[in-house]
């Protein structure tokens, strides 16, 4: 094999950069992008060539055939250098909030919505009304305090970013009382003492792990306690001999020493989850009702909306916390607000609402319906001939997020064994396939879970599956 004579077939980039396809794609790109993208797809073929061992004689036909068809492989290159690395995936893990994938989906009505918003100027701080400077907050404020029966309301970043901003506005340079059975870790080195030290509040420990009492609230008080921190332990739970303070027997040791009661949710559940067969999961509006000066919780948990921390309360603790200077480094940006608007909105009339936010609908799809789309992907996989069996199975979902870890729903997957190659082959290659999916592997089976795979998505699912098999 003359393996000089192969790279003497290969076309010079200033050759290339007058061919007609690439004069298009310059057109398109710019010169600089598509001399770039001309220079890789030209390396790539070296390098083969140079990689070629002498038993490789009767690939010299189809390097020759890449050379002569180089054009498409520059546009090839080019579309790959722009496609975006953030992309949508197909979620067959069952889990609702997936931190990793993003936690809540939108509905299709509010994505469509939110794209027409998204290409205008908006009134975003406008008051339209009086023709000057508005405030972010407003357009939510209202709909919020109306769900949740609070005096106030505003938004930031994140929940971790409500827990840092209360705190560093109410208990600066004070101390805040806090139970050892809620010194919790939410994840990502978020933990509540780090960000107690962090808004430069002193945290005075009570109680014990498993059982903290009214008493030990009231004799941890001094001239400088500024606030009681109560944290929901959303992410784990302990059973058997607890006892812990609830923040409405907290409320009068809090009138009589005119301390406020602060209490991170995590979860903003704003309807009772009883109703889905799920135990009861605190509501933002028993957390109001019950007294608590300010509460705070997550846009993207079970809520269903974007990635927010929502805090409300007392209009003189809100107003404080808007005139801190971290509001601004914490702010939440206009999709934010647009996209928790439209989730919100939802909420101002409950009946029928977990048709409307994805992440209830999810949570409250009966099982029976789950097995029906169970059994039409397994039918697809086997009109589609892919080179495996399935199965329909019983299996356990979770919501996830940190939310409800003790709650397993029943659920059911399409488990898949590939003839032709491995189970771990097969979940890496549905990683890389033009719309990924993410499954579970169990018992030497791929699982893919119904409940968080909607019915539109199952014919995209099978052509992952068939991408990934081919
Ligand atoms: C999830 C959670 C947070 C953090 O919320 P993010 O919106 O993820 O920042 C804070 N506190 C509790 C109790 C949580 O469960």
């Amino acid at each position: 094999m003359d393996k000089n004579n192969l790279f003497r077939r290969i076309p010079k980039v200033d050759i290339l950069l007058e061919e007609g396809k690439v004069l298009d794609l310059i057109q398109d790109y710019g010169l600089s992008y598509v001399t770039d993208k001309v220079r890789e797809a030209v390396e790539e073929i070296r390098e083969e060539i140079k990689l070629l061992s002498p038993s490789e004689e009767n690939r010299e036909d189809e390097i020759l055939r890449r050379i002569d068809h180089i054009e498409d492989a520059i546009a090839e290159h080019v579309e790959q250098g722009i496609e975006l690395k953030l992309r949508p995936v197909l979620n067959g893990t069952g889990t609702i909030l997936h931190t990793n994938l993003g936690r809540a989906p939108l509905s299709h009505k509010i994505s469509t919505e939110l794209a027409t918003l998204l290409s205008s100027y908006s009134n975003l701080e406008y008051n339209l009304e009086e023709g000057k400077r508005g405030e972010r907050y407003s357009h939510m404020k209202e709909m919020i305090c109306k769900i949740t029966g609070a005096e106030d309301a505003m938004v930031v970043n994140n929940n971790a970013s409500s827990v840092l901003l209360i705190l560093s506005t109410l208990a600066k340079g004070g101390e805040v009382i806090v139970s050892r059975g809620e010194l919790i870790e939410i994840g990502g080195k978020f933990r509540i003492p780090d960000v107690c030290a962090q808004s430069d509040a002193e945290m005075v420990e009570i109680g014990t792990t498993n059982k903290t009492h009214l008493s030990d609230y009231q004799e941890a008080i001094t001239e400088n306690t500024k606030a009681f921190l109560k944290v929901h332990t959303s992410n784990y739970c302990i059973m058997g001999f607890t006892e812990s303070v609830e923040a409405k027997d907290l409320k009068s040791l809090s009138l009589e020493h005119n301390i406020p009661i602060i209490e991170d949710l995590g979860s903003g559940v704003l309807l009772p989850l009883e109703k889905y067969g799920i135990r009861h999961e605190p509501m933002v509006q028993e957390a109001i009702e019950s007294g608590v000066d300010v509460v705070c919780f997550s846009g993207d948990k079970l809520l269903g909306g974007p990635q927010a921390g929502i805090i409300i309360g007392k209009k003189k603790y809100i107003d404080a916390m808007k005139k801190n200077p971290l509001t601004r480094a914490l702010r939440i940006d206009k999709f934010t607000v647009a996209a928790l608007s439209m989730t919100l909105r939802e909420y101002l009339h409950m009946e029928g609402i977990e048709e409307r936010i994805p992440v209830l609908k999810m949570l409250s799809e009966p099982l029976s319906s789950i097995k029906e789309r169970a059994e039409s992907l397994c039918n697809l996989f086997r009109d589609n001939r892919l080179p495996g069996d399935c199965t329909v199975r019983a299996c356990t979902s979770q919501v996830g997020g940190g939310s409800l870890p003790d709650t397993y729903m029943d659920s059911f997957a399409v488990s898949f064994h590939p003839h032709k190659i491995s189970v771990p082959e097969l979940e890496k290659r549905l990683h890389f396939t033009k719309e990924p999916l993410i499954g579970r592997v169990m018992e030497d089976d791929f699982w893919i879970d119904l409940r968080t795979i909607r019915e539109e998505e199952l014919e995209r699912v099978v052509e992952s599956f068939q991408e990934a098999l081919e």
